[in-house]
């Protein structure tokens, strides 16, 4: 058993994430043998988290720096696509 699982998520934005160990990773640039994806928290929390992976979706490699900043909460809709749960979007659902 690995430690490391990755899957697809898409968003309503039509964008799709990487979701690695309850961490989102976006598509970044092609590897000569691969892909590399960044931490979506990148601009936001100015982390520094990258991940190659190989043509077959198997991680290469991960940096060894930790996140700064916790794991992001996704639910999945009925539609079939990941909504990110914010503080803000929690407030609202309470208020209306
Ligand atoms: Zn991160």
């Amino acid at each position: 058993m690995s430690l490391f699982s990755a899957t697809d998520i898409r968003l309503g934005n039509g964008k799709t994430l990487r979701m690695v160990n309850g961490y989102t990773f976006s598509f970044s640039n092609r590897l000569r043998n691969g892909e590399r994806w960044l931490c979506s928290s990148k601009r936001t929390k100015l982390c520094r988290v990258s991940i190659n992976f190989d043509n077959d979706g198997r991680l290469l490699k991960m940096s060894s720096y930790p996140h700064n900043h916790g794991r992001p909460t996704y639910v999945k809709t009925s539609q079939g696509f990941y909504v990110k749960i914010t503080s803000d979007y929690t407030t609202k659902l309470e208020q209306s």
